[in-house]
């Protein structure tokens, strides 16, 4: 493999001059017919890991993917590329689009699909009908038991890729430890003579680290920041009624243009909100951890956490999107005493009990009726992989487990007296920090207020706005007429 050729259509395709960290090495092991696990922090332009070498290779690649907004995500993004010869089959596809993707398959490159949906049978069969390039698993710790967002659905793509007859495969993540990294590759019967492991720190260190000890003044203090920060941000909380009023408050207090966004949203506000927050008619978004995931803002300057997040490879991903552009920007943690129980309820409210658990054993037949509750997701894959009764429950108990010590690992970041951000990164077993200056909260004295607005002339927003979408239009008025009078 030349060099030179990998730049050259680096910049024939994608624009960009040079490669970024760790992308080089998966696009050649992937040429070159290797398994790749490839762990690269949020931010660093995985896809190109995939992208650039199915230019090389002859059939289409297969990218399983998690979420919905990520694979249209990365669908338009080919498509402006100018490539067309892309598609996504998912749960919203309609029959008619889904028998016209299958019939179209030998002239694609890349298809984007649903774990659910590439383990149906007549897609198999359809698949085995065209060469295949490659397989990738996109966010490929969906797959570890033991991972933040395990999808049991993810567990099966083994099956598929044994089904597929073994095709290359490329799987990525931004955040695994080795355990999980381990259950990765046997999960997907990576076999370890031929397969590279590409792993790379989970440092950025544009990203500042600020904990912040609050003492009945937490809102105060988040209503100071947003006030004072600048540029975009993203607050997220662990309940989706906190992330609502914090919105209306802050719209209130402060001036800026914020909206809340979490699970409870309509698939079309969610797309609405996303995308004014991509332009910039929103300026800060309150979320729950349902924000985030492919949203590939460049410019986002801080990320403030009000909750205690559930555990540190969250609380990297989601201040990930902050400064994707590697200019600086801050990551902050409010904390008071007592957050970690709202935390803990979640976590236990999170995995079926042993009540449950016999439940969903006894009456299988009932499932379908809750099938949205991860609570009966999870249980209905043991029931379905024939695990037995006990060793469920027992998987469980290690479950909970695990999660409280990842919540006691969080709180004991926030209240380490080092360095915050040596004593993160142990967690994900890379062992020094090299970091000099503007590290974090601990190593520098008023690292915050680098980032403090100066010159902070705030504009209010209209208080008689009843909803939205009318708060919306409005701010598209307001933006166009700041446009227009921004040459004073
Ligand atoms: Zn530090």
């Amino acid at each position: 493999m030349k060099t030179i050729k990998l730049e050259d259509l680096l910049y024939q395709k994608f624009g960009y001059p040079t490669f970024r960290t760790g992308q080089k090495e998966a696009i050649e092991a992937a040429v070159n017919g290797k398994d790749t696990l490839v762990m690269l922090p949020t931010g660093s332009g995985k896809s190109i890991c995939y992208q650039l070498p199915a230019y090389l290779k002859e059939g289409l690649v297969i990218v399983i993917s998690p979420l919905l907004s990520l694979m249209q995500d990365q669908v338009e993004g080919l498509k402006k590329l100018g490539e067309r010869r892309v598609a996504a089959l998912n749960s919203l596809s309609s029959s008619g689009e889904k028998r016209r993707i299958l019939k179209q398959l030998p002239s694609l490159k890349f298809l984007f699909v649903s774990p659910e949906m590439v383990q149906y049978d007549f897609i198999i069969q359809r698949l085995l009908t065209v060469p295949i390039a490659f397989l990738v698993v996109d966010e490929a710790h969906c797959i570890s038991q033991w991972g933040l967002d395990f999808r049991p659905d993810y567990l099966k793509i083994g099956k598929v890729k044994e089904q597929l007859k073994h095709p290359v495969t490329m799987a990525l993540t931004a955040t695994a430890t080795k355990a999980v990294r381990e259950e990765i590759k046997t999960s997907l019967q990576m076999n370890p003579a031929n397969t590279e492991e590409l792993i790379h720190s989970v440092n950025r260190n544009e990203i500042k680290l600020v904990v912040e000890r609050c003492e009945g003044n937490k809102d105060a203090k988040l209503k100071e920041y947003v006030e004072k920060l600048n540029g975009s941000g993203i607050i997220y909380f662990s309940s989706k009624k906190k992330a609502d009023s914090a919105a209306v408050d802050l719209r209130q207090q402060t001036g800026r243009t914020v909206e809340s966004y979490h699970s409870d949203l309509e698939a079309d506000d969610k797309i609405k909100i996303q995308q004014q927050f991509l332009d910039g008619t929103l300026q800060v978004i309150c979320a729950t951890s349902a924000f985030g995931m492919g949203v590939d803002k460049p410019d986002v300057r801080y990320v403030i956490h009000y909750h205690v997040p559930a555990n540190p490879e969250m609380y990297l991903q989601e201040i990930g999107r902050c400064s994707r552009d590697r200019k600086e920007g801050v990551a902050v943690l409010l904390f008071e005493q007592g957050d970690q129980f709202i935390q803990k309820r979640l976590q236990e409210d999170a995995l079926p009990d042993e009540s449950l658990l016999s439940y969903l054993y006894k009456h299988p037949e009932k499932v379908k009726a809750f099938q949205q509750d991860p609570k009966v997701q999870i249980g209905q894959f043991y029931y379905t992989s024939n695990v037995p009764l006990g060793s469920a429950i027992r998987q469980m108990e290690l479950r909970k487990q695990l999660k409280e010590e990842q919540l006691s690992f969080m709180l004991q970041y926030i209240h380490h007296t080092g360095c915050k951000r040596a004593f993160l990164l142990r967690y994900f077993e890379e062992k020094t920090c090299e970091q000099k200056e503007n590290c974090c909260s601990t190593c520098t004295d008023h690292l915050l207020e680098q980032f403090i607005k100066k010159d902070s002339v705030i504009k209010q927003s209209s208080p008689l706005v009843l909803n939205w979408k009318e708060r919306l239009q409005d701010l598209y008025k307001m933006n166009e007429q700041s446009t227009n009078s921004r040459k004073i």
